[in-house]
């Protein structure tokens, strides 16, 4: 059961045009992303609809259209109403009696006054929001008829997670759905009418046409709307709910399991009066079906807590525990492919055509259907015409015949094999070559590269430069992509001076850290954010984390990370947030302070530059790709001859500063000293020597990492 797109509305029955809180929503979703419209009136979303339907029909492809109103009534009163028993004879009988003018007055309380008047009593229908009494309409709860339930089979089996879907009967009052009832259904009726077959309603005639109506109930996901309206202040319910809906189901369309949603748990004769909320008792599905990405989590409390007892922890564990603790921190939006450079994507991007579209040719040549060919020379004559690329030839090619056909031009009917020019020669009126030759040489299939519907890229993925061709050559225009990480960078020491080339004292040194961090942040496809620098005052500390909390997912800091009297940083993640100090077996680098401040995590860099950059390297850049909605990254190292020698301890990993001599051998920074920053320009990488005892001489393999395999520029 494959939709490429649904289409979920959020219908009111207001009085005259609105917009906002409880007008009409309409919330889409395609392979290409999610968005809303909120058109003021019901005729404005009718012809919305049609557009919609004419559109999706004219692309070859197929819409689910969800809408949150009741599609029947409790069993009983369809025959009662209309002499048959159902649903679709009600919306007949509503389509030809409920009016609605552009300006949105709809007669459909007269329409309720009609029906309660072929019951005994004074129901079922209730509730009258206006002024005005409109008779035979009573506004207070009256006796039900006998032989009517209040609801249908679909709202008990709807109850989940608290949700309490109101009877059809009540037309006013808070939660009251009887008046959209009342003024959807003949929209659809009428949606039905136009498209003749090709639009369906389930559960009553199946779901196999081109676009199926169905009946949604949006409250299945309350707990993600609150949620989702929590963190995006200013969005209305009826917005997040419409979107949250339709995403839930194009991703169950997409990962192919919308199947079960489309089984109904009731009698078939119950459906056809009744109807079913499609997803009704599938509430977990849908929900576990929302992108995790759509709001951003929060990382837990604990989630760089390491076990107690833990002294030293080796790199590759260190690396494994960020791995597991990080999850996407930034939001989601949907963006033009050309606009998503550098972007990660937070949903699979789908393609909507196949790569290459249609069966072409490969070659500049002559094609001919290759069953009339045999072997040796052969002698084809040549149709009137040829075919190029944009150019198709739109005559068949007969068996035993050939024609011109140019690289790129779709093969015309009869042709299924390409010779190369250069393999025959022509006298204008024939073709000759040497035969035999391979079935469908020098074509291409349609779809051999991707074909419509499947995922050309993942969502994890950062968008390059020639994945902009592959997602347009697949007809993707909009993609889900997650919001730019933005990374705050703040110095701390009293020592620093932030501003380069500033007047200095003897005792002051200049901030080499923090263009540095802002540089590789940028340099990975961050966005900087430039926290400056702070002395060691707790109380100075904590207001510029403060500030950084608000303006970026997550903080470098560099300096005062350790556990001495002087490590200030350290010392207040410890008092006031949640830190952790990871002692990794590594060197250059102290601890690793880890920590969440308000929530935002800070990732406690040592001071001393080169080992701020080695910290940097192996695990901030791992940890800011998964924070920023991607993989995790390695960076991708080989084995090269040392030109140096060193005797190395086991217990820990080592990283020198290196670079390939004009043999393509490390060599090393002359001096290990971790404050000569001059290495760290002199180097063009690192040579990482493994935790265990080493003993390196000339022509000894090592691993060498680039700089570039680190993203650095
Ligand atoms: P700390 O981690 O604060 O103990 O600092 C270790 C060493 O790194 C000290 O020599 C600091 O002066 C130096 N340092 C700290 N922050 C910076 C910085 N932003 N730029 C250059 N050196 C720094
Ligand atoms: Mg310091």
């Amino acid at each position: 059961m494959r939709f490429q797109r649904v289409a979920v509305i959020d219908w009111s029955a207001a009085a005259r045009p609105k917009r906002g809180r409880d007008s009409v929503w309409l919330g889409l979703a395609s392979d290409a992303g999610v968005s809303a419209e909120n058109p003021p009136t019901r005729a404005g979303a009718e012809a919305r609809l049609h557009a919609l339907v004419a559109d999706t029909l004219a692309a070859g492809e197929r819409l689910l259209i969800g809408a949150d109103f009741a599609f029947g009534f409790p069993t009983g009163f369809a025959g009662a109403v209309t002499g048959a028993a159902r649903a679709l004879a009600v919306w007949d009988w509503l389509a030809a009696r409920v009016t609605d003018t552009a300006g949105n007055r709809s007669n459909y309380r007269q329409v309720a006054a009609t029906l309660n008047r072929l019951f005994p009593g004074d129901g079922p229908f209730w509730g009258n929001g206006e002024r005005l009494d409109t008779p035979d309409l009573p506004r207070l709860k009256p006796a039900l008829p006998p032989g009517l339930a209040e609801h249908r089979a679909t709202d008990i089996a709807g109850r989940e997670g608290g949700a309490r879907p109101k009877p059809v009967w009540q037309l006013a009052g808070a939660g009251a759905v009887g008046a959209q009832v009342l003024t959807g259904l003949p929209v659809l009726q009428r949606l039905r009418a136009a498209f003749g077959g090709k639009v369906s309603v389930w559960p009553f005639e199946g779901a196999e046409a081109p676009v199926v109506l169905a009946e949604v109930y949006p409250s299945l996901l309350s707990a993600e709307v609150r949620a989702m309206c929590a963190a995006h202040p200013g969005l209305t319910p009826d917005e997040a709910q419409v979107r949250l809906l339709a995403t839930a189901f194009a991703t169950l369309s997409a990962r192919g399991q919308l199947g079960d949603l489309f089984r109904a748990a009731t009698a078939a004769e119950v459906l056809a009066e009744e109807g079913w909320i499609l997803g009704a008792g599938h509430g977990m599905a849908l929900r576990a079906a929302l992108p995790a990405t759509q709001d951003p989590p929060r990382l837990r409390d604990d989630c760089f807590a390491m076990p107690q007892g833990v002294q030293w922890v080796p790199v590759d564990e260190a690396l494994a525990r960020l791995r597991g603790a990080l999850v996407p921190v930034t939001g989601v939006d949907e963006l033009p492919v050309s606009r998503a450079l550098g972007r990660v994507l937070a949903r699979d991007a789908v393609a909507r055509r196949s790569n290459p579209p249609q069966a072409n040719s490969a070659v500049d040549g002559y094609g001919f259907a290759h069953a009339a060919t045999g072997s040796g020379p052969q002698r084809l004559p040549l149709v009137n015409g040829r075919a190029a690329a944009g150019q198709p030839f739109d005559g068949v090619v007969p068996p035993g015949a050939a024609i011109r056909i140019l690289t790129g031009a779709i093969l015309p009917e009869g042709v299924d094999c390409v010779v190369l020019e250069e393999d025959c020669a022509t006298d204008g009126a024939a073709v000759v070559f040497d035969g035999p030759v391979k079935p469908r040489a020098n074509t291409r299939r349609a779809g051999e590269d991707v074909v419509a519907g499947a995922v050309a890229l993942t969502a994890g993925h950062r968008l390059r430069a020639p994945d902009l061709a592959l997602l347009s050559a697949l007809g993707i225009d909009r993609v889900t992509a997650c919001r730019p990480l933005r990374v705050g960078v703040l110095s701390t020491g009293d020592e620093i001076v932030s501003q380069p080339g500033a007047p200095v004292l003897p005792h002051q040194i200049y901030d080499a850290n923090r263009p540095m961090l802002l540089g590789l942040a940028a340099g990975w496809g961050y966005e900087p954010v430039d926290l400056g620098h702070v002395r060691d005052d707790p109380r100075r500390i904590a207001a510029a984390l403060d500030r950084g909390a608000t303006r970026a997912d997550v903080i470098l800091t560099s300096g005062g990370a350790s556990a001495g009297d002087e490590d200030h940083v350290s010392h207040l993640l410890r008092t006031q947030g949640t830190l952790s100090s990871w002692r990794i077996a590594m060197k250059p680098g102290r601890p690793l302070a880890l920590a969440l401040w308000r929530g935002v995590p800070v990732i406690g860099l040592p001071g001393n530059p080169v080992a701020a950059l080695v910290c940097a390297l192996i695990f901030g850049r791992p940890a800011l790709s998964l924070l920023a909605g991607g993989s995790w990254q390695e960076a991708r190292g080989f084995s090269v001859p040392a030109a140096f020698s060193k005797t190395k301890k086991a217990g820990r990993r080592e990283y020198l500063r290196a670079r390939l001599d004009e043999a393509g051998r490390a060599e090393v920074f002359a001096s290990e000293g971790s404050g000569r920053i001059s290495g760290l320009s002199w180097a063009e990488g690192l040579v990482e020597l493994p935790d265990a005892a080493m003993d390196i001489r000339p022509g000894t393999l090592v691993r060498f990492l680039p700089y570039d395999s680190f993203g650095v520029i």
